[in-house]
């Protein structure tokens, strides 16, 4: 659907345009222009700066399933939240995004999708102008990330997200894009994502998305995010069964997440360098697929053995990971629906963080609570190697006995990577498994991708800038 963004009040003639009136009394409600009321929001308020974008989300949502054609939501009206809580300038960010976000639908197949809406967010001080500029590039492109993760793999293959990175780099400044196919792969031994892409060919068959960002070039300091890009996943030959497979088409969320998060900080001018890979396959099953108990030899020099080809997650970004040496990065942090573990622990309130490096956990954590995309932490140790023992190789990918602990060993197995390529000590892992679809009703989004990561990355970056 089409959603427009204004910062002027006056609304096309005949549209009916609603304003969200919450003075100290609670409820606020939804009124008209002509002065009826549409909806009455049970809006609870809490302590935190995430109610504005939450009422805002949930105002929205109202709107839009009243088919309004259009919403007017006035900074004025926050006025009974504690304003210390926040600049005006993130007022301005936390309403545009919310807005953005609460307005979604994926409705591109539909013959009769949502009509067009218009959002005006009203308010004079120049800096929550500023603000909404920017939490309109966030929240356009967490929208967009969402789209191109509930998009079904008949659709967005390997071969479609490569060219969705070519045509970002075409359109926004300072990006450069190379994918990296069959032979690509193979010169550079990137074994683990040529096996699990095996048993798909053609637009499906394996790649490497590179995407190079540099918004500030006078500056060494690069890092590099990795997004696990499995756009089915089927478990290969260790298949998933039916009831657990729908919807696995969104087991690429991390990539698409990267991907957005490139394109955000391309349009926000972000004073930074990063570099954004993107593993991409699809875990499909064909005589050629790989199999329970192969040994897979790495560039990393690191042999794996495969108990689960359903654990194929871990593999693609352990070759990335190594591949992210060549950079010598600042910092490297992956990003992965990754396992079902993490969603059992976490619920969908949080997506896990895991890293050894303190000052890097703070910093995601706070970028998630800036941006209203959450984490926490979970444990990441040499306690966890005995999941992954094997006989036969260095390492084996999934643990044999029982799911317990399956994020935390999962986690081992990539820091595994990184200590490899040297760069253990500044490496983070988040698992957005708990937050790839939106149940948790609070959110006040719609079903399907919460778009997890987009938002927090970009809060990551934007706190990293130098002048
Ligand atoms: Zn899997």
């Amino acid at each position: 659907m089409q959603i427009e963004i204004n910062t002027s009040a006056a609304p096309a003639e005949g549209v009916a345009v609603v304003s969200l009136t919450m003075g100290s009394e609670l409820p606020a409600s939804l009124v008209r222009t002509d002065g009826i009321a549409v909806s009455e929001l049970q809006v609870n308020i809490g302590a935190g700066p995430w109610e504005v974008e939450r009422v805002v989300r949930q105002a929205v949502r109202a709107a839009v399933s009243f088919k309004l054609p259009a919403i007017q939501l006035n900074s004025a009206d926050f006025i009974m939240l504690d304003r210390t809580l926040f600049s005006e300038r993130s007022l301005g960010k936390m309403m545009a995004r919310g807005a953005l976000m609460g307005a979604y639908v994926f409705d591109d197949y539909l013959t009769n999708g949502q009509a067009p809406m218009r959002i005006n967010l009203i308010g004079d001080d120049e800096a929550f102008l500023a603000g909404v500029q920017e939490g309109t590039v966030i929240g356009q492109c967490v929208n967009e990330a969402r789209t191109l993760s509930n998009t079904p793999a008949n659709i967005a293959t390997p071969a479609e997200l490569a060219r969705c990175a070519h045509k970002m780099a075409a359109s926004e400044a300072n990006i450069t894009v190379r994918v990296l196919e069959d032979q690509g792969l193979k010169r550079e031994d990137l074994n683990l994502i040529r096996a699990v892409g095996r048993g798909a060919r053609g637009t499906h068959g394996p790649r490497l998305i590179v995407i190079e960002y540099s918004g500030k070039p006078d500056n060494d300091i690069q890092d590099v995010i990795i997004g696990k890009g499995v756009c089915y996943d089927t478990g290969g030959n260790s298949m998933k069964s039916s009831d657990n497979m729908p919807g696995m088409h969104r087991d690429k969320s991390g990539g698409v997440t990267v991907l957005k998060t490139i394109q955000a900080l391309s349009q926000l001018k972000a004073r930074v360098n990063v570099v954004g890979l993107i593993p991409a396959v699809e875990n499909s099953v064909d005589g050629d697929s790989y199999r329970p108990d192969d040994i897979i030899e790495t560039a990393a020099g690191i042999s794996v053995e495969v108990t689960n080809t359903d654990a194929e997650g871990r593999l693609i970004l352990a070759d990335a990971l190594w591949y992210a040496k060549r950079y010598c990065p600042d910092t490297v942090i992956d990003i992965a629906t990754l396992t079902g573990a993490a969603h059992i622990a976490l619920g969908d309130a949080y997506s896990g963080v895991f890293s050894t490096n303190k000052t890097l956990l703070r910093d995601l954590i706070t970028a998630g609570e800036a941006g209203f995309d959450p984490l926490w932490e979970l444990p990441l140790g040499p306690r966890y190697a005995h999941y992954l023992r094997s006989t036969q190789a260095d390492i084996a990918n999934a643990c044999m006995s029982g799911k317990s602990g399956g994020a935390s060993s999962a986690a081992w197995f990539l820091h595994r990577f990184a200590e490899k390529a040297g760069f253990a000590e500044n490496y983070a892992h988040l698992d957005i498994a708990p937050r790839m679809v939106q149940v948790f009703p609070d959110e006040h989004l719609a079903p399907g991708s919460m778009g997890a990561g987009v938002s927090l990355f970009v809060e990551y970056f934007l706190s990293k800038q130098t002048p």
